[in-house]
């Protein structure tokens, strides 16, 4: 059976080395020079500083599996994500805790005072949250989420809060102690040569060919017998419902001469700086020693045709306001590919929550074979 995977990133290469495991010959294609997709780091020519050349990634997650399996493929160094933010010249810490409600409201509050007092800023007339600004109002209060999330937000997915659904916020914790971990996760960690080795080594296997600078066209589907699609599910349909909309980034490097912001991640919150954070890439691999240092700034912008699509914007209101669910209708009459990952099933996905559906999609997939059904 030949199998063609397109897409070279994290869902592909774990699809394409289970099937390749179980005999499948394999291609996988990708328009980029390289693999891992937005995953992608390499060393900077310049500083050998690893940066994450698509913005950031920390591998966190729950899914001991998954813990498991990327860990078969590379040493991950212990990684904490502690994310500042910049809000009117103070610099706070997130995700919101009780240094950031004591510095922020200038009170020496204990957790159980730090509850009691943000209970009675929060709107208690918010029963069920559907947006990111209810939300918001409902368990943090307005002072708050003016400050942290009301900009920051507004300038990563251009439109209000009040516009988006409320599983956005939901992504972070809010905490009445002094954690500033920005995961909840239990296992969390960094790979301590990138995630592109990572990929490299999945995809390295006898039965999987791998073509880099290599766009899809339908015309490929011809020789094979089922095709995993990981590219944007929009575009495979040649937008015939509409396009369905991504924001993208654009990320201005800088380098200096010793430290920067001194931590990896400092985001701005005001609505009046352009840019949504700046990463400092030698602080991702903690480990390591540089004289000089990497910064990106991150702006973040509606997707034009030829940019790179990073988030799938959703909207509170529900998918009816786009041609997504007319996209999925379409893929099901599609028997002979599987549209997977972030871009070909439209969701804001974290790298285990890719890797899980990956690992599912293999399993079941081998199980048709094994039971001579259809893919
Ligand atoms: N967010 C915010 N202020 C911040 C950080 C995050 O308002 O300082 C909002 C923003 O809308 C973002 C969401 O919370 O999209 C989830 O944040 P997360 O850090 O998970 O976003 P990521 O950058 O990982 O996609």
């Amino acid at each position: 059976m030949n199998i063609l995977c397109v897409g070279a990133g994290f869902s592909c290469a774990v699809i394409a080395r289970e099937l390749a495991e179980h005999g499948l010959k394999v291609t996988v294609i990708d328009s980029r020079n390289h693999v891992a997709g937005n995953c992608h780091t390499k060393r900077d020519d310049d500083t050998n500083i690893m940066l994450h050349v698509y913005g950031p990634h920390i591998f966190h997650t729950n899914d001991q599996e998954v813990w498991e399996y990327m860990n078969n493929w590379a040493e991950f160094m212990p990684y904490i994500n502690r994310v500042k933010t910049t809000y009117k010249g103070s610099v706070y810490s997130l995700p919101i805790n009780l240094h950031t409600i004591n510095q922020f409201f200038e009170q020496a509050l204990s957790p159980n005072q730090a509850r009691v007092y943000i209970e009675s800023k929060a709107d208690m007339s918010i029963n069920i949250p559907q947006t990111f600004e209810e939300q918001a109002m409902r368990f943090v209060g307005k002072e708050l989420y003016e400050a942290f999330f009301k900009g920051y937000t507004q300038k990563q997915w251009g439109v209000a809060p009040s516009m988006l659904p409320a599983s956005i916020l939901k992504r972070l914790p809010v905490r009445f102690t002094y954690d500033d971990n920005y995961f909840n996760h239990k296992y969390q960690g960094m790979p301590k040569n990138g995630y592109t080795e990572i990929v490299e080594k999945i995809l390295n296997h006898k039965n999987i060919k791998v073509k880099l600078n290599t766009s899809f066209n339908k015309s490929m589907q011809e020789g094979f017998d089922h095709i995993f699609y990981s590219g944007p599910i929009d575009e495979y349909f040649n937008f015939k419902c509409g396009r369905l909309g991504y924001r993208t980034l654009d990320f201005k490097k800088e380098v200096f001469e010793g430290e920067y912001q001194g931590t990896a991640v400092m985001n701005y919150a005001d609505i009046d700086i352009p840019y949504t954070r700046i990463t400092e890439h030698k602080y991702f691999s903690p480990w390591e020693e540089h004289n000089k240092t990497v910064v990106y700034k991150e702006y973040s912008r509606q997707a034009e045709c030829n940019d790179i699509p990073y988030y799938p914007i959703r909207f509170a209101e529900g998918d009816s306001l786009t041609p997504l669910m007319k996209y999925r209708t379409l893929a099901n009459t599609q028997s002979s590919v599987s549209f997977i990952g972030r871009l070909g099933t439209y969701r804001y996905l974290d790298m285990d929550v890719t890797i899980r559906d990956a690992l599912d999609t293999a399993k079941k997939t081998i199980k048709l074979i094994n039971d001579n059904k259809q893919l």
